[in-house]
């Protein structure tokens, strides 16, 4: 059986510096990030990989959604008239790298302006957003998104959530707080960074972090720390520990947790065991985080062992 994952949210144009005073153009953007990685670890007749958002009618618009192709994940992406993506550019500075956005006008904040165009979806399918999804969003459409995934979770999909919180995208903390928790609230797994986590919750420890989202509904939550242990608990009482191979000399972060969470996601879906899934998570994270860029093909990799991928 052929199973749906479906990330929702804003892909955008990324320029990254390259040799002398160039610029190399891709797209990438936390949950698309995130469809991409799932897409490199499992076989299309296993899993159907999608992408929910909403483009311009430009021709950067038009490249993304080849590049989206291209990549074996289907576009389910509203045109909308005189708009366009989002943009960021990574620069350099000794070694340091900085990220500037404009995505304030994207076309992606319109992706929940009509709901019907949603993909079936049924029992067993992964749906798959983030603290961005809701934070680009207007609120009357956030809240008719967030009801949309209650429905789809009650009928029996995934729900899978990523609180990325990013306190820039919203008018204040207290309403990124309370939209991040109300978002929560309505999916099954959800997958914090402890660090995003203590800085605007106060949690304490990942064990607090892990608590606070259980007692808010969810039925699994991870809990990313960097080189430090992952912390997992299930509302059922499971809970442990996992420590990442560390690397010492990091190169990059970006799509560190992004790329986790695929990894994992894969792993845990087709075979239920959390730990090996949990391990799959830092195994592709612990290489991303090695090399310059959020997408690192996989085949460059050659470490996600056979567990990471679905078989038909
Ligand atoms: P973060 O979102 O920063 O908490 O990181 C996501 C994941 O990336 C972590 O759970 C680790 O699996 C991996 N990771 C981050 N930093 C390192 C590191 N220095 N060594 C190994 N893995 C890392």
């Amino acid at each position: 059986m052929t199973r749906r994952f479906l990330a929702i949210g804003e892909c955008m144009v990324e320029l990254a510096p390259e040799q002398g005073a160039s610029y190399k153009l891709g797209f990438a953007g936390d949950t698309f990030n995130t469809a991409w990685y799932a897409r490199q670890l499992t076989e299309p007749e296993a899993l159907k990989v999608g992408y929910f958002s909403a483009v311009g009618s430009d021709d950067l618009s038009r490249q993304m959604a080849d590049f989206m192709c291209a990549a074996g994940i289907e576009p389910h992406l509203a045109k909308v008239q005189e708009s366009g993506p989002g943009l960021y550019m990574i620069q350099l500075k000794d070694g340091e790298r900085s990220f500037q956005y404009w995505r304030s006008t994207s076309a992606a904040r319109h992706l929940a302006d009509d709901l019907d165009r949603f993909p079936s979806i049924v029992y067993g399918d992964v749906v798959y957003f983030s603290g961005i999804t809701a934070a680009i969003l207007p609120e009357l459409r956030r809240v008719e998104l967030l009801g949309r995934l209650a429905e789809l979770s009650n009928a029996g999909a995934q729900v899978v959530f990523d609180p990325n919180l990013r306190p820039h995208l919203w008018p204040d903390a207290e309403t990124m707080t309370r939209w991040t928790m109300t978002a929560a609230a309505i999916a099954d797994i959800v997958l914090p960074s402890h660090e995003d986590e203590a800085a605007h919750f106060g949690d304490v420890s990942s064990d607090a972090t892990a608590q606070r989202y259980i007692e808010n509904g969810a039925t699994l939550v991870v809990v990313k720390n960097g080189p430090d242990p992952v912390v997992v608990q299930a509302s059922d009482g499971d809970r442990f520990q996992y420590q990442p191979a560390v690397l010492d000399k990091v190169v990059d972060t970006t799509a560190a947790g992004d790329a986790f969470n695929a990894a994992f996601l894969a792993d845990y879906l087709q075979h239920s065991r959390l730990r090996d899934a949990v391990r799959a998570g830092c195994v592709l994270a612990r290489h991303v985080v090695s090399h310059k860029g959020a997408l690192i093909p996989v085949s460059q990799l050659g470490l996600i062992n056979d567990r990471a991928r679905f078989s038909a």
